[in-house]
């Protein structure tokens, strides 16, 4: 195995002298001085440096496929993001410098929008997500902000630009992320670091979540939309009896009918603030109907 030190002999693959400094020198000692860990691509020495994250995933940063430039002719870096680097996979461009800051400023801004990026990568759990998401620099091309995951708009744990504050209790959530292939999401806890796996859809996102902070609302009765009036008394004791004691208090959610398919979940609409779980009624079996019919 290579240490670093003979990885970044690598850089001047591509030039006459190895002993005279080039910008990918600059940058390589840069990311280490950040405590990012560089490496190089056997196949790419001399084009790009290139940084492996957990996941499998890889950033590579190059100036027009050369790092070998002397410093005094750089230009720009550019880093992108790819998920899969043997593959056609989707990528995100991360940094892309304005092409005037010299070598020190572009990869100092480079390097600012890689650390940011790497973090909200990394982060779990729908705090860490949203706070990781916010704290993208403005150099990260909108793109690739939209592309981190993030709490769904005006979800719970949603603050606007200000940071999310984590709850004492499993608290569900979900967040998206918007790619060219549209949006996904997933479920995340505002107490935790858990998520969801991902989903095309918000209710099915939501309701893995509830699966983590409230295990068995599933087989809780879903009950007929309150009214107001006599039939209301009578469905909230009807609820209050099938329902656990202090359910709604740990902000769990209430299943209702509805008559439209698909209909969005409700954030913040259940009698303790928890989730308004809507249940399309074509999957009312005729038991439950006999059984509301009574009420
Ligand atoms: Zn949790």
């Amino acid at each position: 195995m290579r240490t670093l030190d003979e990885i970044r002999k690598l850089i001047t693959a591509r030039t006459d002298n190895p002993d005279q400094p080039v910008a990918g020198h600059h940058l390589w000692d840069s990311l280490v001085a950040a405590g990012i860990t560089p490496t190089i691509n056997l196949n790419s020495a001399g084009r790009a440096l290139c940084i492996d994250l957990p996941d499998g995933t890889t950033i590579w940063i190059t100036e027009q496929a050369d790092i070998c430039h002397p410093p005094s002719d750089h230009e720009s870096w550019c880093a992108i993001h790819f998920h899969d680097p043997d593959d056609q996979g989707p990528y995100h461009l991360i940094y892309q410098g304005p092409g005037n800051l010299g070598i020190t400023a572009d990869t100092a801004a480079c390097i600012e929008a890689i650390a940011a990026w790497i973090t909200a990568h990394t982060a779990s759990g729908a705090v860490a997500r949203q706070n990781t998401y916010l704290a993208l620099p403005e150099t990260i091309p909108r793109d690739a902000r939209r592309a981190a995951w993030m709490i769904g708009y005006a979800k719970p744990g949603f603050n606007g630009r200000h940071p999310a504050a984590p709850t004492n209790r499993h608290t569900p959530t979900h967040l998206d992320r918007h790619l060219d292939t549209g949006t996904e999401r997933r479920g995340a806890c505002l107490a935790c670091a858990w998520e969801g796996p991902v989903r095309p859809h918000q209710n099915p996102a939501i309701e893995d979540a509830l699966d983590h902070t409230h295990p068995g609302w599933r087989d809780l009765p879903t009950l007929p939309r309150s009214t107001s009036g006599k039939n209301s008394a009578r469905l909230q004791a009807h609820r209050d009896a099938t329902y656990p004691p202090h359910w709604f208090e740990t902000g769990g959610p209430l299943k209702v009918w509805t008559s439209t398919a698909n209909e969005r979940h409700e954030a913040g609409q259940a009698p303790g603030g928890g989730y308004l779980i809507k249940v399309h009624q074509s999957e009312q079996t005729e038991d439950t109907s006999q059984q509301l019919s009574l009420l």
